[in-house]
């Protein structure tokens, strides 16, 4: 553990709304008003899910999305946002300094959709969420606007635009990334929107070959924008594999979830995980935590799994663990290499 707590380590792939601690929200549920009898059993039944370590059986991908609607009521307002932000901010990178918990890492990237509300614009819950971020140091946090599959041509204009102005107007946000229930959306036509944050200067990352829903068009049309990074990439085949390292001057980092993908039931095991294709060719790769309040990880948990002895982890040197997080600092979009 204390090799693992002083190694540098960036979180690359952690959903603002999928990271907020289970205090939190259940702090969050105390204030709640629902307006609806559905509303509350909704939000009832995924906290008891939440709260109880068993409760949550992950049968596929799309239990994770279903908690989703719950956790979003309880964060409608403005100052529900600050406080959620503010809670993962700390999780991640406890500036308290007291000694009794070290930070989960040392840099972290937190992404999040912009989300508009009865309470607030999307500008403005970007805002609230950049507020937060830069109370860290630069070279600690910034953040990635994510972007939803399902959205509408004029929600990714939106999104996309925000991110762009705010990255001009001097404020930390270094990326986008899309993400979202990998079956729904046509990702052809993300592709102009996609490349116009590119060429504004910002990192790329997509969610991409997640599931065996998501197409090979569908893949092709992502990297047909150049990303820098690969969310997941679990169902890339060879050839696509081949095609995402033709693009680009230096590879697409994949970020791997090793947590999210068992739990979510995208790889089968941690011997059948496809991180250790990228291990093997020397592929760059970032290890991740993805959503760490369903999955009930930590990036230290995650590195763990690397050093454990098979069949718990994958058994890795400490050597090998120090490369394995190096690559992940130097995967950051503070300095895309571009
Ligand atoms: P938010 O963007 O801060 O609201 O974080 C939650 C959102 O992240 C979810 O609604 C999904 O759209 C997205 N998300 C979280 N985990 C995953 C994943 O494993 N695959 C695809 N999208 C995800």
């Amino acid at each position: 553990l204390v090799f693992l707590q002083a190694l540098p380590k960036a979180e690359l792939h952690a959903h603002l709304n999928g990271s907020i601690p289970i205090q939190t929200i259940l702090e969050l549920a105390q204030q709640y008003s629902p307006s609806t009898v559905a509303q509350t059993t909704e939000v009832t039944d995924t906290l008891e899910k939440l709260r109880v370590k068993s409760g949550i059986v992950f049968n596929e991908l799309d239990d994770f999305f279903s908690l989703m609607p719950a956790i979003y009521a309880l964060t409608t307002t403005p100052e529900a946002v600050t406080t959620v932000t503010r809670a993962v901010l700390q999780w991640f990178l406890n500036p308290t300094g007291d000694g009794a918990e070290s930070p989960q890492c040392t840099y972290l990237e937190l992404r999040t959709t912009p989300r508009a509300t009865t309470h607030m614009t999307r500008e403005r819950y970007l805002t609230i969420v950049l507020d937060e971020v830069e109370m860290y140091p630069a070279i600690q946090a910034a953040l990635i606007v994510s972007v939803d599959r399902r959205m509408s041509d004029l929600d990714l204009e939106e999104c996309v635009s925000l991110a762009i102005e705010m990255k001009n107007r001097g404020r930390r946000v270094v990326g986008i990334d899309v993400c979202g229930d990998p079956r729904r959306g046509d990702m052809q036509s993300f592709t102009r929107h996609l490349s116009r944050a590119k060429d504004a200067g910002l990192g790329l990352t997509v969610h991409i070959a997640e599931t065996t829903a998501n197409t090979t068009e569908d893949s092709l049309a992502l990297l047909s924008c150049r990303p820098d990074r690969l969310g997941h990439a679990t169902f890339l085949s060879d050839e696509l594999k081949a095609i995402a390292r033709e693009n680009r001057h230096c590879k697409p980092c994949i970020e791997i979830c090793l947590s999210s993908n068992l739990l979510g039931r995208t790889a089968a095991s941690l011997d059948a995980h496809h991180i250790h294709y990228y291990l093997k060719n020397d592929h760059p790769i970032v290890i991740c935590t993805d959503d760490t309040l369903p999955f009930r990880t930590s990036c230290l948990g995650e590195y763990s799994l690397l050093l454990a002895q098979p069949p718990l982890g994958l058994g890795l040197s400490k050597g090998e663990v120090a490369r394995v997080a190096r690559m992940g600092m130097d995967a950051a979009f503070l300095r895309p290499c571009d």
